[in-house]
């Protein structure tokens, strides 16, 4: 049987370990190639490394990268290698639709891959294998229609779920089973690039679906769940009645936990009707939630999300005390963050008690706004994507050094470790190493700031 492999390098320098699950991209992937093909899957997070020298064979005709941009140069050094044995090398994911309309990126890119898939890719991938196979494959395909998520039925040919002979996932099998309740994002953060991939606004899944896939990864022993998705809860009114058909669904389903994400206004939202999706998730198994809160500085109102830090340190509580873990991500280094960011932020964070913390550094990833905009005021002085981990500072802050900046961070770290998770999983050395990287020093692009 030929054989198509498909690769997620792991990104260096990660700061925060992150939650296992499988990779549901490269799953739908999988699920949308004709069954004459065997597909195996490397997702390097879950700890076995793709080894050119044995899983590479005869019968491999493609191998497919997904690339984020922290991983992009790993990504093309490795498709050149593969290249030079004959084998067709594509690229999709985050980085590639990001950099769709960056013509010196984009450039760069089609003179390595022989082809690339922007967008979300389960729509063209048949038809760039069916190309492929009339030796017509075409430099780009784009996406332009959104996928539809009620008829893709992720679950069809999921090894995870079903007898697979087509389907090989490579590394350790994670604790929780990862599953997606919708795609996409309705909010257009300066520094995201979500909407890149999965085009604009946020869909999801018919709750059937759901329920069905949740009963099939019970029936195969899973019993931790991780919905991946960034508004989990919603704060549109219409919207949210579909989640609670959703939790009312899934209430009675002997889940043993689950975790996801969303946004803190559908968390304010739920508190101003008196928690009613909270509580039903609750009851549903729900451990803890990861939310967005990124700066709790006075600008923060052009993000279009954030509320006063006061209500945010109640809401928390309030939800801590339904049972529900709050676990926050922040960044730093935004226009409006003055060098006091740093107190204030940890201050907010032990007030309110928040569980777990990750702690970014804010990094202006190429197709965004921000990159369009710090980029213009010649602001980015390091365009080494590797380097492009949130951790480490890539641009010069207006308000501080970029040295101040990493170390006002490490400092945050240092003040909440052993108070709250996350940041206790760092020795401080550590996480200087991880953002400095070792022997470099950040004071040099001080100069630039100067
Ligand atoms: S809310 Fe999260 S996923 Fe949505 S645009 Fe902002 S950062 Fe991206």
């Amino acid at each position: 049987m030929k054989k198509i492999l498909l690769i997620s390098p792991n990104i260096p320098n990660q700061m925060y370990p992150q939650y296992k699950i499988h990779n549901l991209g490269l799953l739908s992937i999988a699920n949308s190639t004709p069954n004459k093909y065997q597909v195996e899957i490397f997702d390097e997070r879950l700890g076995e490394k793709f080894d050119f020298e044995s899983h590479i064979d005869k019968e491999v005709i493609l191998v497919g990268f997904q690339a984020l941009t922290a991983n992009a140069p790993i990504v093309f050094e490795l498709a050149k290698k593969i290249k030079r044995h004959k084998i067709k090398v594509v690229i999709g994911g985050p980085y590639v639709s990001s950099i769709k309309d960056m013509p010196k990126l984009f450039n760069e890119a089609i003179s390595i891959f022989d082809s690339i898939l922007v967008g979300e890719g389960d729509l063209i991938w048949p038809k760039m294998i069916m190309d492929l196979e009339k030796n017509e494959i075409k430099k780009v395909y784009r996406q332009k229609k959104q996928s539809n998520l009620e008829s893709l039925g992720s679950y069809k040919k999921d090894p995870r779920i079903n007898q697979s002979q087509n389907i090989i996932l490579h590394g350790k099998k994670p604790n929780a089973y990862g599953l997606e309740k919708g795609r996409g994002c309705s909010f257009k953060c300066d520094f995201c690039g979500a909407n890149h991939v999965f085009g604009e606004g946020y869909r999801e899944r018919n709750s059937n679906d759901i329920v069905k896939e949740i009963n099939s990864a019970l029936d195969k022993g899973w019993d931790h769940f991780y919905f991946v998705d960034n508004e989990f809860f919603r704060h549109i009114p219409k919207e949210r009645n579909k989640t609670k058909i959703l939790l009312e669904k899934i209430k009675n389903i002997p889940i043993k936990r689950w975790k996801t994400s969303t946004s803190l206004l559908a968390l304010k939202k739920d508190k101003e009707e008196g928690f009613p999706l909270l509580k039903l998730a609750k009851k549903s198994g729900l451990y803890s939630v990861f939310v967005g809160f990124e700066t709790i500085s006075e600008g923060r109102k052009g993000l279009g999300k954030l509320i006063k830090p006061k209500t945010t340190i109640r809401l928390v509580r309030e939800i801590q005390n339904l049972g529900i873990k709050v676990c926050g991500y922040f960044m730093f280094g935004f226009d409006w963050d003055s060098p006091d960011v740093f107190q204030s932020t940890t201050k907010f964070i032990l007030e309110a008690d928040i569980y777990k913390v990750n702690l970014y550094i804010l990094t202006p990833l190429p197709g965004t706004k921000i990159w369009n905009t710090l980029n213009k005021q010649g602001r980015i002085f390091d365009k080494n994507f590797l380097n492009y981990t949130c951790t480490r500072c890539v641009f010069i802050p207006k308000q501080m050094k970029p040295s101040e900046l990493v170390n006002g961070v490490i400092k945050c770290h240092s003040k909440l470790s052993k108070k709250v998770r996350g940041a206790d999983q760092l020795s401080i050395r550590y996480y200087a190493e991880r953002v400095f990287g070792k022997g470099s020093l950040p004071a040099k692009h001080d100069i630039a700031y100067n």
